[in-house]
């Protein structure tokens, strides 16, 4: 997956603010922010889209969204409020064929969303 900017990301092999890392997840800040916090949250593993994830994958995909709570906390947003988006293909907005959790807060979010 050496054409991947996301595995690229992950291994830092392209900068990044990175914000959170273990052995499983990476998080780092959107490059083009659309709220005063904008983070992104991927896998270390390469999962084009959430069409492409499976019963294996259901670990990760969870703990995506406990590292969403706690970066969401640790950002000053979890009270206020915070949105996480994963866009799936294209006609959903996805750009970055590795799946991705944006986690957006700082500002009021509308509903439905454009
Ligand atoms: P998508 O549109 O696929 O849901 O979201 C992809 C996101 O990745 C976009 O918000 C875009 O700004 C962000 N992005 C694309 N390339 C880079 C990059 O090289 N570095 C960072 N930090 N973010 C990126
Ligand atoms: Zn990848």
């Amino acid at each position: 997956m050496g054409e991947c900017i996301f595995c690229r990301i992950a291994a830092k092999e392209i900068s990044s603010q990175i914000v959170y890392e273990d052995e499983d997840i990476v998080a780092f800040r959107d490059i083009n922010p659309q709220a005063p916090v904008h983070l992104l949250i991927i896998p270390r593993q390469h999962i084009p889209t959430l069409n492409d994830a499976t019963p294996e994958h259901q670990t990760i995909l969870g703990k995506m969204l406990l590292v969403a709570q706690q970066l969401a906390s640790e950002h000053q947003v979890a009270n206020s409020g915070y949105r996480l988006v994963l866009n799936t293909n294209r006609g959903a907005g996805q750009s970055v064929f590795h799946i991705h959790l944006h986690l957006l807060g700082g500002r009021a979010f509308h509903w439905p969303p454009g």
